[in-house]
């Protein structure tokens, strides 16, 4: 017995709630029929389901702190994710080849989509997805939602794409190397090694080919780049700009904008945004439609930044020419599995030492913090790390 469910039965029977989801699944199985799940699927994969109420929680779940986006690019797009990105690029390269003459979609973008969606195949979730997305089709917020994505993940297998077994992911129902959502799967997913499944689990081929044919279908051009990072002048007006609110290059030349070498905007790659996620002290980046192609992945800019850095680095390029304004830079996961040591050697209980900087991770910060002297915040950055260190 799970140490939840063993909780949940100490409370009145009034306020438990029960994992039984028979009763929604009569519900809904009206929805299932016309919406193509046959019988024998339905039957299979719905009779006896449980809810798992853990999925409810992560949809409740609010974060106590945001994540400043330079903690959230040094850990995603670090020397560790460049040096792997390479070997996958080295690795895959005919497939990568012939993806991007189909979609035309160039081949560090899809390797940088891999590596940020799910460690180039490393990292999938372990939530059963039937399961998950039948417990969040029947409590919680946004029901209607997810039984759309539930119906969607039994035809994926009844078409027989995907074992059931292997059929694993996020809370939320993303899953694979390329973390689609089923009806994302269902749209977009393609069969590129041709063995007549489109298998986003155990098919690296098939995820390159679905990644790219993603970006082609969210409005992709080929040989545009997504854009490249600027100096601005100072005093300029942030109010109102933004990735959407695109001007012509002569505007932004006329505005004092330069690449930060110094050299001229590019005249020939249409209307582009200022992206700033730091005001006007960090990093600004000026951005093409294909930025908005990488957002539309995932709705958001600090995502759609970090593949397409990670892209930039696969081509070689080197870290942002202006620094984030803190002055306590963020971690590499080789940083934070370093920090995470340290803590566990002053006698810290984190857990794993994973490079993932949970409430453990966070306490036994804010401790240390608190006996050295420094700001107590729990967040672990370049300041923290180097005195441990030096200690
Ligand atoms: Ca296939």
């Amino acid at each position: 017995m799970s140490a939840a469910l063993a909780s949940a039965l100490l409370v009145p029977a009034a306020r438990a709630q029960s994992t039984d989801l028979s009763a929604c699944m009569a519900e809904l199985r009206p929805a299932a029929r016309s919406g193509k799940v046959s019988d024998a699927t339905w039957a299979r994969h719905t009779a006896g389901l449980q809810a798992d109420f853990s999925v409810i929680e992560k949809l409740n779940f609010q974060p106590e702190f945001r994540t400043a986006i330079w903690d959230y690019l040094s850990a995603l797009v670090d020397e560790e994710r460049v040096a792997d990105g390479a070997a996958r690029l080295a690795q895959h390269r005919q497939v990568l080849e012939r993806a991007e003459q189909r979609f035309g979609v160039d081949a560090a973008t899809v390797v940088a989509v891999w590596g940020v969606e799910s460690n180039f195949g490393q990292t999938f979730g372990k939530y059963p997805l039937v399961q998950a997305l039948g417990t969040l089709s029947c409590h919680g917020r946004r029901q209607s939602y997810f039984r759309g994505e539930f119906l969607a993940a039994l035809r994926i297998l009844q078409a027989g794409h995907i074992a059931p077994e292997r059929l694993v992911g996020s809370w939320a129902g993303a899953f694979g190397h390329t973390q689609f959502m089923p009806s994302t799967f269902e749209r977009l997913a393609v069969d590129f090694d041709g063995d007549g499944r489109a298998d986003l689990m155990d098919s690296s081929v098939d995820a390159l080919g679905s990644t790219a044919n993603f970006l082609a279908r969210a409005g992709w051009q080929t040989g545009v780049p997504w854009g490249f990072e600027v100096k601005l002048p100072a005093g300029i007006s942030l109010a109102g700009e933004g990735r959407r609110i695109k001007r012509s290059v002569s505007e932004w030349i006329a505005r004092g904008v330069r690449r930060v070498d110094g050299s001229p905007l590019p005249a020939d790659l249409g209307n582009l945004g200022l992206l700033t996620l730091a005001g006007g002290n960090g990093p600004a980046f000026l951005v093409t439609r294909n930025f908005d192609a990488l957002y539309s992945y995932n709705a958001a800019e600090s995502y759609g930044l970090a593949i397409a850095h990670l892209s930039d680095r696969l081509r070689g390029a080197g870290p942002f020419a202006t620094p984030w304004p803190t002055d306590d830079a963020g971690l590499s996961r080789a940083e934070r599995r370093e920090l995470q040591g340290l803590l566990v050697m002053r006698g810290h209980d984190i857990g794993p030492v994973d490079g993932m900087l949970g409430d453990k991770s966070r306490d036994a910060i804010r401790a240390e913090q608190q006996r050295l002297g420094l700001e107590v915040n729990g967040r672990g950055g370049q300041k923290i790390l180097k005195t441990l260190r030096a200690g």
